[in-house]
């Protein structure tokens, strides 16, 4: 816990942040301090709601003469709690709204932080373009969320990762000085890159007030098909044919377990079984394309080849819109799904592509070692190596007796995604989480020099100090 905020700092901070800038009502703050899982609950002196980048630098200008702690909030989806304050002051950016600019010529738009990735969608629309990061928490998460946690998705094996579309970045330094790195440049090699850094940064290394990012032609047809596989390694060979046979066109490869589609069918009101009969693995695959009728011709003579190999046993293409979203809703409701299936120890793991489904394997047989009756619910980004792993705990076993095997689970899993030179966190961050535990992951040398940048930027260790190193 934060060391308490002095009553003066307080006073100066409403001061100026002004009336309607600020919050201390418990009912205001209340869904602010519990995160999207309901494991955190955290607590604040004060929430800052400022409405403008000067403010913003204000707020931090105050903390950072008093040495006081901040922890910044965006849409407060995150999933390891970086953005659940335990008495730092909360700064959310949800006044922060501003569509600053948008240009089709040079393909860019100009966001402030609170943006939603929803709104960022209309926006690319409003002058017929596509900003193509996807991801199933699209109404609350924010710009400065998404580039703070460099968030992933469904859409990053064609496109990248959130540091891939950011061209620009502006910032509140944790000395409380604006950086206005806005440019929306795509060559510019003058040296050492300072958004790269704030990028992915988890609100260690300032608040990034707004970013200019990378709009895309949209793209005119589009098609989503749900495909049955014996295991993960037929998933992964089917990839690897899409990868050779569509010619670029594959947008999204997802993974789920029979398990994980029972339990979502099972919670979640509307859902609909994908496939006539029930398989033990499941793929959804989404093409694209700029021409008229390419992306669903890729995938009628990718999916007719695989079934004629025996590599799929079945397949159903969405012939709706509205079945597309069905697909696409069992998919987004592997994690809401097992939500009421009791506790669950949860990874969210990268190891290379070709690498997925030997780790599923040797997980699954360790953490069945660990605790017999595990039930595993794997799916997730497949194409681009990401797969959430999540261990519920045995079928009528007790919360509590799992619970207490967490820390153990997670080191036998990491430790197998480091023996295949993955990463312990492919996309969520490490936030409160998981920082400690990625200290064992990562050499000294690397340490060293990360803390000797934090330092460099925030002496007095303002920022988001529970997170990160
Ligand atoms: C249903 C669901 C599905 C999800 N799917 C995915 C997925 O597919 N891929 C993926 O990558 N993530 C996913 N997430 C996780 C989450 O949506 C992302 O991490 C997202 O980027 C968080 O954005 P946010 O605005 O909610 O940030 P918050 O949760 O508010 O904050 C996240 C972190 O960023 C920091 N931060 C927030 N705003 C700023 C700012 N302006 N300046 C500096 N630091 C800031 C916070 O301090 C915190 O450390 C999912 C979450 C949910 C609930």
């Amino acid at each position: 816990m934060t060391k308490p905020v002095p009553a003066d700092t307080l006073s100066h901070l409403k001061a100026v942040l002004g009336e309607g800038g600020w919050s201390q009502d418990p009912d205001r703050l209340a869904p602010k301090l519990q995160e999207w899982r309901g494991r955190w609950t955290g607590q604040t002196p004060l929430l800052a709601l400022p409405r403008s980048t000067a403010q913003v630098a204000a707020v931090v200008g105050v903390c950072a003469a008093d040495g006081v702690a901040i922890t910044p909030q965006g849409g407060n989806t995150g999933l390891v709690a970086g953005q659940i304050p335990r008495g730092e002051i909360l700064l959310s950016t949800e006044k922060l709204t501003a569509v600053r600019d948008v240009d089709a010529f040079d393909d860019v738009m100009v966001l402030e932080a609170g943006v939603t990735l929803a709104r960022a969608h209309e926006v690319a629309l409003s002058v017929n373009r596509r900003f193509p990061l996807s991801l199933a928490s699209e109404g609350s998460c924010t710009i400065g969320g998404l580039a703070s946690t460099n968030a992933g998705g469904t859409a990053v094996l064609r496109y990248g990762v959130m540091r891939d579309q950011i061209l620009g970045i502006e910032a509140v330094l944790p000395n409380g000085e604006v950086w206005n790195g806005l440019k929306r440049l795509r060559k510019d090699n003058t040296g050492y890159d300072l958004k790269h850094l704030l990028i992915g940064a988890e609100g260690t290394l300032g608040i990034i007030t707004a970013a200019s990012l990378k709009l895309y032609p949209r793209l005119v047809s589009r098609c989503v098909a749900i495909a049955a596989v014996a295991t993960p390694h037929d998933a992964i060979a089917l990839l690897a044919r899409a990868k050779d046979e569509t010619g670029g066109a594959v947008e999204a490869f997802e993974l789920m377990s029979r398990l994980g589609v029972a339990f979502a069918l099972k919670n979640i009101p509307g859902l609909r079984e994908p496939l006539e009969a029930v398989h033990p693995w499941y793929v959804l695959v989404e093409t694209a394309s700029g021409e008229p009728g390419a992306a669903e011709a890729a995938m009628e003579r990718l999916l007719a080849g695989a079934l004629e190999t025996g590599l799929i046993q079945d397949a159903a293409i969405a012939q709706t819109e509205a079945q597309a979203h069905a697909f696409w809703a069992v998919r987004e409701n592997q994690s809401g799904g097992q939500k009421p299936e009791g506790a669950a120890w949860k990874h969210d793991i990268s190891v290379p592509v070709s690498k997925v489904a030997d780790f599923i394997d040797q997980a699954t047989a360790a953490v069945e070692r660990l605790s017999p009756g595990v039930r595993v619910v794997a799916f997730g980004h497949v194409g681009d190596g990401n797969v959430h792993y999540d261990v519920l705990r045995p079928d009528g076993g007790l919360d509590d007796a799992h619970d207490v095997l967490r820390d153990e689970g997670a080191r036998i899993v990491h430790d197998i995604v480091a023996a295949m030179d993955g990463s312990i966190s492919a996309e969520h961050g490490l936030g409160a989480m998981k920082s400690a535990e990625a200290l064992r992951y990562k050499s000294a040398v690397e340490i060293e020099a990360l803390r000797a940048v934090r330092s460099a930027l925030d002496p007095r260790r303002i920022m988001n100090p529970r997170v990160l190193f």
